[in-house]
């Protein structure tokens, strides 16, 4: 980690975009008021889109009427004269688009990064998170610390409050807690967060970056520019490497998170209290008591790490430990993650229906004993061994639904062959009350039924939600 100094070829500040021809790439949740953003500061906007469905056309009528050129089914070529492209944070680098802009030497932008540009001068600082899991959950409990400490904070950016809304509307902010993908990052070159923390790498979205490495420096980008704390996961040295490997703004510091006993510089646990040896007076001998394990919803050791995190970067804006116990105390995590839905019989029924991944999964599956495992979807190209490995001494039983699960089933088969599984052979949405009362007969008292898929819910359900509401409507009926 050195110093460094932010440089761009590219004009920043509202009035720069006076006549300026920009393309911005792809309409939806971002593009949409990108667009009309840029034209109302003066561009001469072209917004392009791959698709040219309904929805398309409805808000390409919308910037029309502003009298923005829309180009709907063209997606690919780079319009004549365009000297900046604000793309969708989705779109992949390798498009032909991105091909053209970079031969013609034109800069690409995501969201993230035309609100940092367009925020104003006395703009309230960023409080940034990413990492493969954690995200979402680490940010509220991030703008819950804030708000008690009396601060005007939003909780912003990947988790669906627009960061140039953030940014451009009248609401004032002290600081925002903004949640950054890996996508955004990518896209946001000359973004400087007061404090940033990477919670986890875990291989993740690696058809879009095109491997570990890329997914990890986009990550990585979070630390770029720091002003007072970078902040990793001693658990995960990955993180700590993309620390060191940041350039970061003179006197900012490294502070690591872990649930052991904290170093110097870092935030730990003692005896069930959280504890930071990074902001205080002689953190050589000292360290300030935060809050306690119990003050933390759920208190599963992977949301304890969230509560560390979120708890550094508060830390590092200042803000006083009575508030980050506050703050702690106050929040209450979202549905379908670690929901604890019912105890039927002297078993517990918890909803991690959001853990989409093995690394979500894993996480979830390390927080019970015993467990009896409702797993099972789309995998989308992921591999179990190493999950079912790190899991099969809790597993009571496994019951699998879902398209994808024979590669589960395998995995137990390698893994954990004395552990039963039920393997349901059907992936209507129907299945989960079957799934549910295989895992309650196979469940004994003090067990925990634990829906974590460790795979995406698009084969069975609409989406994470609908898969965890069948979940907990089905724990319903059967406890009737
Ligand atoms: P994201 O916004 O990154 O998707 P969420 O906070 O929504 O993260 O949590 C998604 C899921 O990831 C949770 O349901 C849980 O299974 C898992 N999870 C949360 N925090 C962590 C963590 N620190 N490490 C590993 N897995 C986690």
């Amino acid at each position: 980690m050195g110093s460094g100094q932010v440089t761009s070829s590219v004009p920043s500040g509202p009035s720069e975009f006076q006549g300026k021809h920009v393309t911005v790439a792809g309409l939806g949740v971002s593009g949409l008021p990108a667009a009309k953003a840029l034209h109302a500061r003066g561009a001469i906007v072209t917004a392009v889109n791959d698709g040219d469905d309904a929805r398309a056309r409805e808000q390409a009528a919308e910037l029309e009427a502003l009298g923005i050129t829309v180009r709907l089914g063209d997606g690919a070529t780079l319009p004549e004269g365009t000297e900046l492209i604000v793309t969708a944070p989705g779109w992949q680098p390798g498009k032909p688009l991105f091909r053209a802009a970079e031969e013609a030497g034109v800069p690409v932008w995501g969201d993230v990064e035309l609100a940092w540009r367009l925020r104003g001068p006395d703009a309230a600082p960023w409080l940034a998170v990413t990492g493969t899991n954690g995200k979402t959950t680490t940010v509220q409990m991030l703008a819950s610390i804030l708000k008690a400490a009396g601060l005007r904070t939003a909780a912003v950016g990947n988790i669906g409050v627009s960061l140039l809304d953030a940014v451009l509307g009248d609401e004032q902010y002290d600081v925002l807690a903004v949640e950054l993908s890996s996508y955004q990052l990518h896209w946001a070159p000359s973004l400087r967060a007061h404090s940033g923390a990477v919670l986890n790498l875990a291989p993740d979205h690696l058809d879009w970056h095109g491997s570990m490495d890329a997914y990890a420096a986009d990550k990585g980008r979070i630390y770029e520019g720091n002003k007072v704390a970078c902040v990793y996961n001693v658990a995960d040295p990955r993180t700590e490497d993309l620390v060191r490997e940041a350039d970061v703004e003179e006197g900012c510091r490294a502070v690591g998170f872990t649930l052991q006993a904290p170093a110097v510089s870092q935030l730990g646990v003692v005896d069930g209290i959280l504890v930071d040896r990074a902001f205080v007076e002689n953190r050589q001998k000292n360290a300030q008591e935060l809050a306690e394990v119990s003050d933390v919803d759920p208190p599963a050791p992977h949301n304890i790490a969230n509560a560390l995190a979120a708890a550094a970067l508060a830390r590092s804006y200042g803000v006083p430990a009575q508030a980050v116990r506050d703050g702690l105390r106050a929040f209450k995590p979202d549905a379908h993650r670690i929901a604890h839905v019912a105890d039927v019989d002297g078993v517990a029924y918890v909803d991690d229906s959001k853990a989409t991944n093995t690394h979500a999964a894993e996480a979830s599956l390390a927080a019970y004993e015993p467990i009896v495992w409702i797993a099972g979807g789309l995998a989308k190209g992921a591999e179990f061994d190493e999950l079912v490995a790190n899991s099969a001494k809790r597993l009571r039983g496994v019951v699998l639904i879902g398209a994808d699960r024979a590669l589960i089933r395998e995995a137990l088969a390698r893994h954990a062959p004395e552990v039963p599984v039920v393997d349901l052979d059907r992936t209507d949405t129907g299945a989960m009350l079957q799934a549910v009362t295989e895992a309650k007969r196979l469940a004994q008292q003090g067990d925990t039924v634990l829906l974590a898929p460790a795979c995406a819910s698009m084969d069975m359900f609409t989406n994470y939600n609908q898969r965890g509401d069948a979940f907990a409507a089905a724990v319903r009926e059967l406890g009737a």
